[in-house]
């Protein structure tokens, strides 16, 4: 939130179309739906569900989130706009199928302007559910996993880093260092190792990291704390977001930022200093936008085609290189460059549409 803003000003600040306030006495339900931008389509976004500490974070964090997803839809060059819900619960304990039911009506009450997914403490488990309330909700196949598409365009990225920073795009005996070995992390690492590259991994749940290494013994670890320290061709952050900040910055030493995690810098000054550093960033949201596209592709009226989409998955090699290309001309940060091509995709959509509907 903008320091001593009205959530009012802050609304107006960032164009954001609603913010909706959900609650169920009973259950104990707190949710908030912000929509940011639907011009070009309905808002899609993720049900993030967390413990948040007060409301003012919760609320924080929907806007910021809601507004990532606009801009990554417009990069990816799908139809949707952008949109977020979080619920103010612990999913390790506060899960039911009335709550998630109760904010399925919540959603099936906005007829369709928002469009509901898995995030950080929901699974495809806890969308049926709300499934069961109202059809606006995204759902793969059962074969399908998102993570998958989101790996796959992590992989895209990293291609478009190598082939930028070191004129080829080849992994071989490249070095990286992953952070956070979930489901999209461990992924990437496995592709990595596939494609010859040299992986450092970490990750806070010591279990998670020990399966991964007994599945991949050419991996070496390192502490959480020292892996965006160490001198390597990428780092790849696939935990948290704000891990690109004043603190961090500084003791970088990789040549490339390349992750899935969302909002990696922590505001735009720390995105400016890192531009200075010289190192190449990856914009988060153009390169982590492959869940994305599965999720559009589902929209057509057979269901997701998982070669379709991994083809629209593949142009955000592309993209990058549209980005990068932009940021030199420009002599601008590859976050602002990003940002800037986002945006005019939806100007350029906004414009199309007030001629459609011109008498
Ligand atoms: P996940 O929860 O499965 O994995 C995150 C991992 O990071 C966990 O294993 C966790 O233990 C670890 N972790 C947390 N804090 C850490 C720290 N300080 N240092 C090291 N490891 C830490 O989540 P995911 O689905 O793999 O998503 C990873 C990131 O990518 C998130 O930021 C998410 O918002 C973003 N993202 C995911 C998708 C998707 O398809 N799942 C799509 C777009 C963006």
């Amino acid at each position: 939130m903008i320091m001593n803003s009205t959530i009012f000003e802050v609304l107006q600040t960032y164009n954001y179309e609603q913010l909706v306030f959900c609650q169920e006495k009973t259950l104990g339900l707190q949710a908030m739906i912000a929509i940011h931008d639907t011009t070009l389509g309905p808002a899609a976004g993720g049900v993030r569900m967390l413990p948040y500490a007060s409301e003012q974070e919760a609320i924080d964090d929907v806007l910021r989130l809601a507004r990532g997803m606009t801009y990554k839809g417009a990069a990816a060059g799908v139809n949707l706009g952008g949109g977020k819900c979080v619920v103010r619960a612990d999913p390790e304990r506060e899960k039911s199928e009335a709550l998630f039911r109760a904010l399925g009506r919540f959603i099936q009450r906005l007829g369709g302007l928002y469009i509901a997914g898995e995030d950080v403490g929901t699974n495809a488990h806890d969308m049926e559910m709300i499934g069961l309330e109202t059809p606006h909700v995204f759902s793969l196949p059962v074969e399908e996993e998102v993570s998958h598409f989101t790996a796959f365009g992590i992989m895209q990225g990293i291609h478009a880093c190598l082939q930028n920073v070191y004129g080829s795009a080849e992994m071989q005996g490249r070095t990286i260092t992953v952070q956070g070995v979930g489901t999209v992390g461990s992924r990437v690492v496995r592709d990595l190792l596939e494609e010859g590259a040299v992986v450092t991994v970490t990750d806070t749940n010591q279990e998670k990291l020990e399966r991964l290494v007994a599945a991949y013994p050419a991996l070496t670890t390192c502490p959480p704390e020292e892996i965006h320290t160490r001198p390597v061709d990428i780092h790849c952050p696939c935990a948290l977001g704000a891990v690109l900040n004043e603190r961090t910055i500084p003791e970088l030493h990789c040549k490339i930022v390349c992750g899935a995690a969302n909002n990696q810098l922590a505001d735009e000054h720390c995105g400016d200093r890192l531009a200075q550093t010289g190192i190449l960033y990856a914009p988060d949201y153009l390169v982590n936008a492959g869940g994305m596209i599965a999720y559009a592709d589902s929209r057509h009226p057979e269901g997701l085609v998982r070669q379709r989409a991994l083809a629209q998955v593949t142009r955000i090699y592309d993209t990058l290189q549209r980005v990068f290309a932009l940021a030199r001309e420009e002599a601008i940060p590859t976050y602002r460059a990003a940002d800037r091509l986002a945006e005019q995709r939806i100007a350029s959509v906004r414009q199309a549409k007030t001629l459609a509907t011109a008498p």
